[in-house]
């Protein structure tokens, strides 16, 4: 058996390495022209992620080019302490969600991939497909095209496979928050490497932790109820972004500001999205997972992970399934937990887009919320998800 896999980010190296593992040849065909350049932000990488990697001995270079975050430490922004919960750890088999530069990341799985040996071929964007019996053909904007037994759409957010599948698939859903962040030199935050602290201000979410090496890694969410039109947001220059997100932090307590102003790279900001429930994830041999299928709101630090868990579940069901029922098997296996996943980043985002009085109500509950997840129970369904590669898949009752 033979693949096309469309996308050569996350899922898509990653389904490329666990496919090789069950038997299945691929190639991977990404739409830029390069592998991933060194520019862009950071994502914190659960330990569920790091646990499905193991599953097919990928997550070692990921776990060099990362560092341990053990802990998330949340206050608001008179400085108040609302509590704190493990990020990862005993909950996640022993595994801690890693802060690594999304760069980074990519590269440590494309590298894999290519000393696998999987073939990845740049500059290939898919327009269209072609169906037939005996396979499926992708189409690419430069005029090639490729055939292959199935097809797996990991192209993420924007995903041109999931309108192949079904052309009236959901679009992304705008989420009320904008992401900018960046890289700190000469402050002096205090506090143990790694702690990840999350302050809900008084107008905007931020979050910083110590890299080793004594850099700051920061982000901030500022909130913006309408969807910015696309090319808003590029024409505010660094500067800008520096003074406007001084202003929304401006009284708050605790380092904001001076992080803000020690950031040592150019400042932009993006608009963020997720896909609640897209109905059809697959038709006759092509299927989409990762974003392209499921993408959740940044404020999950789940999205990388489950393009993840996606790529080693859905080789594990072509190993032991025929084409259909692979299919069928991947989707009742995935979508309860995807869309909880989605769902609960929805929330955590409308969270940090609260209003004057949903966030005095916020700021009263948060304690008591923080104190019960502070076991780690409460996140055990996402964190302690953990994938047995030997374990064989059989159809499960609840597949179409
Ligand atoms: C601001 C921000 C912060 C985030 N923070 C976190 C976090 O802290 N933790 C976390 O786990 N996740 C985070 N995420 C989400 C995470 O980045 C995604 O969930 C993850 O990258 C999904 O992987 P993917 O492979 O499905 O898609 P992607 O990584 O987007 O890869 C898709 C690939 O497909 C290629 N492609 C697109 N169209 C085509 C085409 N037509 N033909 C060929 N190739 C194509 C693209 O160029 C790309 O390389 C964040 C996302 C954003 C935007």
């Amino acid at each position: 058996m033979k693949a096309l896999i469309i996308g050569g980010g996350i899922a898509g190296s990653v389904t490329a390495m666990a496919l090789q593992k069950a038997g299945i040849t691929s190639t991977i065909y990404e739409a830029y022209p390069h592998g991933a350049g060194n520019t862009g932000a950071f994502l914190t990488f659960a330990g569920n992620g790091m646990s499905a990697l193991e599953a097919i001995g990928a997550d070692g270079p990921v776990r060099q080019a990362g560092f341990d975050t053990p802990r998330l430490i949340f206050t608001n922004g008179s400085g108040r302490r609302l509590g704190e919960i493990p990020n990862g750890g005993a909950v996640s088999g022993g595994k801690i969600s890693q802060t690594i530069r999304r760069g980074d990341l990519y590269r440590a799985l494309q590298s894999q991939a290519t000393q696998r040996g999987i073939a990845i071929e740049y500059g290939k964007r898919l327009i269209g497909t072609r169906n037939a019996p005996g396979g499926v053909t992708a189409i690419f904007a430069d005029g090639t095209e490729a055939t292959a037994d199935l097809l797996v759409g990991c192209d993420g957010l924007r995903s041109v496979t999931r309108r192949l599948i079904d052309p009236g698939a959901p679009a992304a859903r705008y989420v009320p928050v904008l992401n900018t962040g960046g890289y700190s030199t000469g402050v002096n935050v205090g506090g143990a490497p790694g702690d990840f602290h999350m302050m809900f201000g008084k107008r905007c979410f931020f979050g910083y932790v110590n890299a080793p090496g004594g850099e700051v890694w920061w982000f901030a969410n500022p909130p913006r109820r309408d969807e910015p039109e696309s090319h808003e947001l590029s024409a505010v220059e660094s500067r800008r972004w520096t003074e406007i997100l001084c202003e929304l932090f401006a009284e708050d307590a605790g380092p904001a500001v001076e992080i803000i102003r020690a950031t040592t790279n150019r400042l932009a900001a993006w608009s963020t999205y997720d896909l609640p429930r897209v109905p059809h994830w697959h038709k006759d041999r092509m299927i989409i997972i990762g974003d392209a299928a499921h993408a959740t709101a940044p404020s999950s630090g789940q999205g990388a992970s489950m393009a993840i868990e996606d790529g080693v579940l859905l080789a594990k069901c072509l190993r032991d399934l025929p084409l259909s029922g692979a299919f069928e098997a991947f989707t009742a296996l995935r979508r309860e937990r995807v869309e909880a996943v989605v769902a609960a980043g929805a929330r955590s985002a409308n969270d940090k887009a609260a209003g004057p009085v949903a966030r005095v109500i916020r700021d009263l509950m948060l304690p008591v919320v923080f104190r019960k997840m502070s076991s780690g129970k409460a996140q055990q369904w996402t964190y302690g998800y953990h994938i047995d590669w030997d374990e064989p898949v059989r159809l499960p009752a609840n597949a179409a």
